[in-house]
């Protein structure tokens, strides 16, 4: 008799991915649950900017330079491919402890703080960077303790390093390996809307010498991006005072950094000067994602057993000895290269 051995399909690990996101593209485009309001984000820039090419650009090209149209189509294509990568990319999850994993820190918990099984023992760890006492959270749902400057996206349902915020208009959560990209993004919409609102306004102004000038509005209807160009402007220009800054969303609304809660805080991740904590937020290294959870998680374990038994490692990849900025840009240029 012939026996046929029937061979079960090895899952993917997206397939059995623990976090709410969804995945596209064989796992390939990795998105928040909620993306309605990312297609309302594409919508108004694709119809803005259509609006913009089809009753101004033709006008300006003639009666100006037909530079115009050029830069806008490559302002507007540079604004959609960076919209695209915040969206599409894995913003820096950390993958959630084994079965394993978990009660083997839960052990290690246990013993260090001696539990008597009345009392949870506390699920903090301090650890010191830059002279500074950062505290470390055990995350419940992901069974691990998250490594400095990382936070659980309730949304999303996961661990997020260096995490920003989640930010519904790019259907994503925006942390350590898609910030860069989304800063790209506001910074080159701000531009963009400022580039179309100053056009339409220019185009108004000739138009309405030859045909008056609420004729001349009629003709512009993207002039109603005038509401908008100002929220967009604010938001970049809030984002550079956090990236020179080196500071996160998170952090500056927690107030984590500020002087109020004691005279003695500040930021221990600030390299202390504008142009590297630029330099390190948009040219640092970006280690393809599965490499960054596996290492973290590593660490983390590793750092957490450590601590517990009296010596934690002083070799955390945290900006101990701040790089230069012409190192991160090397970096970075050898990346692309
Ligand atoms: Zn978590
Ligand atoms: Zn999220």
């Amino acid at each position: 008799m012939k026996m046929v051995l029937k061979k079960t399909p090895k899952k993917r690990k997206w397939e059995t991915f623990p976090g709410r996101n969804k995945f596209y593209c064989d796992g390939r485009i990795m998105m928040a649950k909620q993306t309605g309001v990312f297609y309302l984000t594409l919508v108004l820039i694709l119809v803005t900017c259509g609006l913009f090419f089809t009753f101004d650009c033709w006008f300006l090209a003639e009666q100006l330079t037909p530079i115009i149209p050029v830069i806008g189509a490559v302002l507007f294509l540079f604004v959609i491919g960076t919209l695209l990568r915040t969206s599409f990319s894995d913003p820096g999850v950390l993958p959630r402890a084994t079965p394993d994993e978990a009660a083997d820190l839960e052990r290690q918990i246990d013993v260090a703080n001696g539990s008597t099984g009345y009392r949870p023992p506390p699920r903090t760890k301090e650890v010191v960077i830059n002279g500074q006492t950062v505290k470390l959270k055990y995350c419940f749902t992901c069974k691990i303790f998250r490594p400095p400057r990382a936070s659980h996206c309730s949304l999303c349902d996961n661990c997020v390093e260096r995490f920003d915020h989640h930010c519904p208009w790019v259907g994503n959560c925006v942390g350590k390996r898609n910030y860069r990209f989304f800063y790209m993004f506001i910074l080159s919409l701000s531009f963009l809307t400022v580039f179309i609102f100053a056009f339409v306004i220019t185009h108004i102004i000739l138009n309405s010498q030859r045909i008056g000038f609420l004729s001349a509005l009629k003709d512009s209807p993207v002039v109603v991006c005038f509401f908008s160009v100002w929220s967009i402007v604010g938001l970049s220009g809030f984002h550079t005072y956090l990236i020179s800054s080196n500071q996160t969303t998170n952090e500056d609304i927690k107030g984590s950094w500020s002087s109020k809660r004691s005279k003695d805080n500040y930021n221990p991740y600030s390299y202390g000067n504008i142009f590297t904590n630029c330099c390190a937020a948009l040219c640092g290294p970006l280690p393809p994602s599965e490499q960054v959870a596996a290492i973290w998680a590593s660490i983390c374990m590793h750092a957490c057993g450590h601590r517990l038994s009296g010596s934690f490692p002083p070799t955390l990849p945290i900006p101990h000895r701040p790089e230069g900025a012409f190192s991160l840009f090397l970096q970075f240029s050898c990346s692309v290269l």
